[in-house]
């Protein structure tokens, strides 16, 4: 039997089992038994605990993501609860109400999972790997900087810039990956460059 128990009737029941123990020793163990199939078990109890951030908004919330099932054994991970990590120095395990809505989108009909392409003259997306929407980011993103690269301006004074791509990045980083985003966008001349806080 599936039932909702508050914390109160928890209370109770416990108590109750205290005098069901009893009653078990006087005879009457079917009542004693009854009252234990009528305690959900902890809906945590033997789960895997992922820690991440939460995906909405630049606050970068820690979150800890509930699953059933061992990928180690080859299993789909079952995601069936979210809650706030108490020891991320951020959120200290509070969420807002988009991030405690979280559940909701990892099961969204509408998520996106895989990189999409739309080809050139088509109007619709297909799935593509990961390897080839990578190769094909760095190829346009190379072709762009060889076309438009500017060495020096009108006056010939060195700029060394590239003002025909931009950069948006992700601000639920930690500083090290912000700080290495930084210098490779940077170094490749890119000045328009921005971060989701800022969305
Ligand atoms: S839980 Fe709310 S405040 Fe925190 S990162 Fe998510 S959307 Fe932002």
């Amino acid at each position: 039997m599936n039932m909702e128990i508050s914390r109160r009737q928890f209370m109770k029941s416990a108590g109750g089992g205290v005098a069901g123990t009893t009653l078990g020793a006087l005879g009457f163990g079917g009542i004693e038994a009854a009252l234990a199939s009528s305690i959900r078990p902890f809906k945590l109890t033997g789960v895997t605990e992922t820690r991440n951030t939460c995906t909405y908004c630049a606050v970068g919330c820690g979150i800890i993501i509930y699953s059933k099932g061992s990928l180690a054994k080859g299993e789909r991970a079952d995601i069936f609860h979210v809650e706030g990590d108490a020891d991320h120095p951020t959120n200290r395990g509070t969420l807002c109400p988009k991030g405690a809505a979280l559940l909701d989108m990892v099961h969204a009909e509408t998520r996106l999972k895989h990189p999409m392409l739309r080809k050139p003259g088509s109007d619709k997306f297909e799935q593509i790997s990961w390897d080839v929407a990578l190769d094909r980011i760095a190829r346009l993103m190379k072709d762009d900087r060889d076309k438009n690269f500017v060495a020096r301006n009108r006056d010939g004074v060195t700029v060394n810039r590239w003002l025909s791509t931009g950069f948006l990045a992700a601000s639920a980083t930690t500083n090290e990956t912000a700080w290495t985003t930084y210098k490779v966008v940077r170094s490749t001349g890119m000045l328009v460059f921005d971060n989701q806080a800022r969305v």
